[in-house]
């Protein structure tokens, strides 16, 4: 992508209007845009990033055995008058009527749609278990809306629906969640902390937040501090095997963590003073567990082996993609702005020209624009006529995690310098060398 036809509308201020650094940094770099209150464009640079992050996602959501669908924003109030919670949802949900004077709704959630597809053609055990997910836009009048995408008021969710014959099942779809979770956010090159929730009338302790600690995050968290150093399920995980899942839940689940609504003094103080953790969270994932809460008021039932019917156990398991972005830069980022894991950077790296115009800087950087996409790397290639000064700016804001750059002195004697957006450091070496380094 050539900067000079690109759309990255850069503002040089700091926008008043945000409060943390996340928003900041993504009305800066022209990564989102505000519509009405709570409502966002997502401009193409943040829009790269989203799709990165929806990409790592779904990877992980199908390598668990998920099966993806793409179900409607606008859902008929029906649904949720039989599940009762037409009623019950309150003012977030947003209510309208279509020109029949029907009344819908803007989905802030999909369990009426998703068991309503599921009992509309599911009718045996043997179908189970099932697991239906979608990557979709939800609208909850919040309140707050605030700090940009970290709470608006339309936002992307990915949500998967289990559906299991029995509650021992449905643990199993919940344990294949879970190391999914772990997962997606080690990709996404976060570190997140499954957290005790509330289940609510349910009961169980079959509910868990994802948390990030941020000092600027909503939630109050305590847990062990040996969680930031727990490892991760690997690529290989069997999602099938019913221990090793086990096995895993057990492990992320056996020292202290909670959010203030479950928090439990006497229990974190019996953990030993230096290993108490007591910080501030993002929530960027829930996972619930919740048994036939959808399936029984909606008629949502299979034949099983001992051929009487039976109401399907279910569970539904959210991530907040737009959410995520900003609490990526709220985890990473310097006084210069973003610093993008690679898994989710916009670009792989940005060539950038110090001199356009000039003959030797022109060709080099064309060169390495041209054997750089031809890799199959994602490219930006500074070509614009501002100072280099500015384009260093630009660069350092956006957050690519490497830098080549192309100025007369290094040219004039075949080199170029790259450098690491993360830690600063500058290499100089030949054009050859820089090519390979991506190439190789
Ligand atoms: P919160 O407690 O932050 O209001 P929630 O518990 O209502 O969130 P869930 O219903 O569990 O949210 O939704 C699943 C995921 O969707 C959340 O973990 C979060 O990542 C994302 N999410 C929820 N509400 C918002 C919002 N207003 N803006 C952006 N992302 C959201
Ligand atoms: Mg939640």
């Amino acid at each position: 992508m050539r900067l000079s036809r690109y759309f990255m509308p850069i503002l040089k201020e700091n926008p008043k209007e945000a409060e943390i650094v996340s928003h900041r940094l993504m009305l800066r770099a022209g990564m989102i845009r505000q519509q009405s209150q709570g409502i966002y464009s997502w401009l193409p640079l943040g829009k790269r990033v989203l799709d990165k992050v929806n990409a790592i996602i779904r990877d992980e959501q199908n390598r668990a055995g998920a099966i993806e669908l793409s179900m409607p924003t606008l859902q008929s109030a029906e649904l949720w008058q039989e599940s009762g919670r037409y009623d019950a949802y309150g003012k977030e949900m947003l209510r309208i009527k279509d020109r029949q004077d029907r009344p819908m709704l803007y989905g802030p959630t999909n369990e009426e749609m998703v068991t309503d597809i599921f009992r509309s053609s599911v009718k045996s055990y043997k179908d189970l278990p099932l697991n239906l997910y979608h990557i979709q836009l939800k609208f909850r009048d919040e309140i707050r809306p605030r700090f940009g995408t970290m709470r608006s008021r339309e936002f992307m969710m990915k949500d998967a629906y289990s559906f299991d014959l029995t509650r021992e099942g449905a643990e199993h779809s919940y344990n294949k969640m879970f190391a999914a979770y772990l997962r997606t956010f080690d990709r996404l090159g976060l570190r997140a902390i499954p957290m005790r929730a509330d289940t609510g009338p349910i009961g169980g302790k079959l509910s868990h937040e994802f948390i990030i600690l941020a000092d600027t995050g909503e939630s109050e968290v305590f847990c062990h501090k040996d969680f930031v150093d727990f490892d991760i399920p690997g690529e290989h995980t069997d999602f099938d095997s019913v221990e090793g899942l086990q096995a895993i839940f057990d492990k992320w689940t056996s020292l202290y963590a909670a959010t203030s609504e479950m928090h439990d003094e006497a229990a974190f103080n019996a953990v030993p003073e230096g290993d108490r953790l007591s910080a501030r969270g993002i929530e960027v994932g829930h996972i619930f567990y919740f048994g036939t809460k959808y399936s029984e008021p909606m008629g949502a039932k299979v034949q099983g082996p001992d051929g009487k019917e039976h109401f399907v156990h279910m569970g539904s398991y959210g991530i907040g993609p737009t959410r995520l972005v900003p609490a990526i830069i709220e985890a990473s980022h310097d006084d210069n702005g973003i610093i993008w894991p690679a898994s989710v950077a916009p670009f792989d790296v940005v060539v950038i020209n110090m001199k356009a115009g000039d003959q030797a800087c022109d060709d080099t950087c064309e060169l390495i624009y041209a054997a750089l996409t031809k890799a199959g790397k994602d490219v930006l290639y500074d070509d614009t006529d501002d100072r280099a000064g500015t384009k260093f700016a630009t660069a350092d804001l956006i957050g690519v995690p490497v830098q080549i750059i192309a100025g007369p002195r290094a040219v004039a004697n075949g080199e170029v310098e790259v450098k690491d957006r993360k830690t600063g450091a500058r290499e100089t070496m030949t054009i050859e060398a820089a090519i390979n380094r991506f190439v190789a």
